[in-house]
């Protein structure tokens, strides 16, 4: 897909104020250290550093076209494109982009479980047919986390006109992030996997959070389709004003998933029902939270089309992302790595899961902060301390700033003071740890990415 500066200086709403040499640009990018000869790049003024200071780096790569909110020195091959804000122009452009290629956009929101579901769903839909079809290397997917005001942009500007289908994961932090997402995805189905309280710093209260995951359903046009997850009345509030078509799910809902089971291993059996059809499904994944998002990632490729055979392959295909729930064993102990990220939700869903999980060994958990969680930090910790206090656990590891909110929680609800440590470094918490486990325990680590938990999983296994 090539560009011609008419093409882009229309798509990014803002002037040409230089013509350069190159009729024809490629490769639109945000890093100067990425620009190909001849590509775009769109100089974002961030917060620690301003793109408009790399434009000489731009240029000495043969970069054809800079996106520029500010005056800036081009020689005369480059083209300059003034917009009044770049940011906005990168969203202007990707929307651009995808109108012109049109696929058919997924789009997942949710304060728990987007990346996950987002594998799932792109699993089963390289699996699916469309107009009777093989969709598989016709999907796009969003790659890690890139789900915000510029990955999503990125991500919808790697359409390359191949794609019928485009799964896109749309994250926020501040009030007016989902609509923007939404209005440059203009997905045709959405959804939101939860409302719970996470990056409350930014969204407030849980109200803020429903409203701002909410205006997935209030931006999707009313010729899309809006799946609801029914077991979150939250989430099935903020879907009551979509005038459109609606696929449910979960308790009551059209796809179902019934009797879960935890296998030894921590893996996962449930039986899938959509509509009437009913298909067991075993997941390679641990937590029994990932049958709520295997369900939702069911309904909404159902809601595309897909048929349960391909459902059924695709969720059996999905490995775990790493630090996500990741089970591994170590000298015969069984390790949750769950040290990807924490908020109030998943420390619960983890510790649920560690607790259920099928075998006699002792059950240990590892608990960094959970961190952004606003003027409510230090109750959050004390919650996850009484969480923690009955979840059977045979002992509770403490590291960070809130460690002993989270002790506090724990002592109060009862919890044993023998088994409730609080322990100041990743590194002496290892070799604590190492003292202490035994073949046949279960540990689980877990905590925000601030707390970098994996650190105490890595120093564990470099001591011996
Ligand atoms: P992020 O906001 O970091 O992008 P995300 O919404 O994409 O997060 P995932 O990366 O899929 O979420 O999952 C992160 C962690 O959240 C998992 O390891 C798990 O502990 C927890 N989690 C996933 N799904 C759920 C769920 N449905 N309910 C509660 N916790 C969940
Ligand atoms: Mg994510």
């Amino acid at each position: 897909m090539e560009w011609t500066i008419e093409e882009l200086a229309r798509a990014a709403k803002g002037t040409i104020v230089q013509r350069g040499a190159v009729s024809r640009f490629g490769h639109i990018s945000t890093d100067s250290r990425q620009v190909d000869k001849d590509g775009v790049f769109v100089a974002l003024h961030g917060e620690a550093r301003d793109g408009h200071v790399f434009v000489p780096e731009v240029v000495r790569r043969g970069g054809g076209c800079l996106v520029v909110q500010r005056s800036v020195a081009g020689p005369k091959r480059v083209s300059v494109i003034r917009v009044r804000d770049t940011l906005k122009a990168l969203g202007d452009i990707a929307h651009f982009h995808r109108q012109k290629l049109a696929p058919r956009v997924l789009a997942i929101t949710g304060s728990n479980g987007k990346t996950t579901t987002k594998e799932m769903l792109f699993s089963i839909l390289q699996r699916a047919r469309m107009e009777d079809r093989p969709l598989r290397g016709k999907v796009l997917k969003t790659e890690g986390n890139y789900n915000n005001l510029v990955g999503l942009p990125l991500t919808l500007l790697r359409l390359r006109g191949k794609e019928r289908a485009a799964v896109v994961e749309l994250g926020t932090n501040r009030p007016g992030e989902i609509r923007r997402l939404t209005a440059i995805a203009n997905p045709d189905l959405a959804l939101i996997t939860s409302v719970a309280p996470a990056h409350l710093s930014g969204l407030g209260t849980l109200a803020g959070v429903a409203r701002e995951k909410g205006a997935i359903f209030r931006g999707l046009d009313p010729r899309g389709t809006a799946v609801v997850n029914l077991d979150d009345g939250r989430v099935v509030r903020q879907s009551r004003s979509f005038q459109g078509r609606v696929v449910t799910y979960g308790t009551g809902g059209f796809v179902r998933g019934e009797d879960p089971e935890m296998l030894s291993g921590g893996r996962l059996r449930f039986n899938l029902r959509v509509g009437r059809v009913r298909e067991p499904v075993r997941l390679r994944l641990c937590g029994m939270h990932n049958v709520r998002n295997a369900v939702g990632a069911a309904a909404m490729a159902h809601a595309f089309g897909a048929d349960v055979g391909a459902i059924r392959t695709g969720l059996e295909a999905v490995r775990p992302v790493a630090m996500r729930m990741q089970v591994e064993r170590w000298a015969g102990i069984g390790v949750i790595n769950d040290a990807y990220n924490a908020n109030p939700a998943s420390m619960e869903a983890a510790l649920a899961t560690l607790k259920a999980i099928p075998g006699r060994g002792r059950r240990v958990a590892v608990l960094g902060d959970m961190l952004e969680m606003g003027a409510g930090e230090t109750d959050c910790h004390r919650q996850l301390g009484e969480t923690a206090a009955g979840s059977g656990l045979d002992a509770l590891y403490l590291l960070g700033r809130f460690a002993r909110d989270t002790r506090q929680g724990a002592l109060g609800a009862g919890m044993d003071r023998a088994v409730v440590r609080v322990v100041r470094t990743h590194g002496k918490l290892a070799s604590e740890l190492r003292a202490v486990l035994r073949k046949g325990d279960w540990v689980l680590i877990k905590g925000s990415r601030g707390s970098a938990m994996e650190k105490v999983l890595a120093a564990m296994k470099n001591e011996g």
